[in-house]
């Protein structure tokens, strides 16, 4: 693959994090841009947590970031993926084929995606999204989104091709098999470090952190970062999420490394901030509530402002807060379709 010459034009970063470990870093932290890229060196060759995006720009980015280091000639040791999400594992098929790294380590719960990616159509919920979004159209309450990509030509119009869609996105996912299969607790060296494996579930099933105890230095994956706060009832929806993050929150970290957007020092202030975006749109939900029952798709509105985000991921997203008030005895269901506050005003 010739690759040394493409130049994307946009200029991501590669940020010295020690002189064992760097960040390569996209332009922009939001999608369809890649997910950060942390390289390790040890004495006997590095290893990357994610591997990004598959596209040109990304696989330029990481190689150019290789040889900028002076680490391009060494040998693959590990791959660890935080989750097995387009944007962090996309490269995989490239990564493969070009340096053959000896070991490829998943959370076990992720396992499934690496053999069937399409199974990702039900870990992000399209199911209950398309439901949603047909009876949005049925009644009116909102357009279809139509995004370039979503809806091949010749395919039910009501359905979401979500393989389709990241295809379209330049970040597509691929089949591959992995060597080893951590769960909470675990223990992986990478490079001159040693993780404890975080199992953060809530954003992706099998979504895992890791947490150096002695450097206190966390990589966060997607539970923190810039993005905003995403998950689906068959992640772990905002329940799990919400634990995920108790579990850092108990953590002694100095340091977070996101897999979107630049370092984070202010840690308390990052996990504060997170768990505020999500218990906000809890809030968000009684309040309207508290004036009035609401129809689901009212709720849509009021908490995502484009049909593009009501559709996906605020199905998703609506779904786990509607269920999460519904298990705190906070709302209850009044009819089909519609919602009412058990707190009072
Ligand atoms: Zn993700
Ligand atoms: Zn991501």
């Amino acid at each position: 693959m010739n690759i040394s010459n493409t130049k994307d034009g946009n200029g991501g970063e590669v940020i010295s994090i020690s002189d064992g470990l760097k960040m390569v870093m996209p332009p922009s932290p939001y999608w369809p841009e890649s997910a950060n890229v942390y390289v390790f060196k040890d004495n006997d060759g590095i290893s990357l947590f994610d591997v990004g995006c598959g596209n040109i720009m990304m696989v330029d980015r990481l190689w150019r970031a290789l040889k900028i280091l002076g680490w391009d000639m060494l040998p693959m040791k590990k791959v660890i993926l935080s989750h097995i999400h387009p944007d962090h594992a996309g490269a995989m098929e490239m990564i493969l084929s070009e340096f053959n790294p000896k070991e490829i380590i998943i959370h076990e719960k992720d396992l499934v995606y690496c053999q069937q990616p399409e199974k990702l159509h039900f870990s992000f919920d399209i199911p209950i999204c398309e439901k949603r979004r047909i009876e949005a159209i049925e009644g009116s309450q909102m357009p279809g989104p139509d995004r370039a990509g979503e809806r091949p030509p010749g395919d039910d119009p009501k359905r979401f091709n979500l393989l389709g869609y990241f295809n379209s996105c330049k970040c597509s996912v691929c089949r591959f098999k992995p060597t080893k299969l951590l769960k909470e607790g675990d223990f992986i060296h990478i490079g001159n470090y040693s993780f404890c494996v975080v199992h953060t579930p809530g954003h992706a099933p099998g979504h895992m952190s890791l947490y150096d105890s002695k450097k206190f230095l966390l990589l966060a994956g997607d539970i923190i970062g810039d993005v905003v706060a995403w998950y689906s009832p068959s992640s772990g929806g905002a329940t799990g999420y919400l634990k995920s993050i108790e579990k850092i929150e108990a953590l002694k970290i100095d340091q977070i490394l996101p897999s979107h957007g630049g370092r984070i020092i202010q840690v308390q202030e990052a996990i504060k901030s997170t768990k505020q975006t999500i218990l906000g749109r809890d809030k968000t939900i009684i309040d309207a509530l508290i004036n009035g029952p609401k129809t689901y798709h009212e709720l849509l509105n009021i908490l995502f402002s484009t049909p593009e985000k009501q559709f996906f991921p605020g199905t998703a997203i609506l779904e786990c807060h509607i269920e999460k008030l519904k298990n705190e005895q906070k709302i209850r269901k009044i009819d089909s379709n519609s919602y009412v506050s058990l707190q009072k005003r």
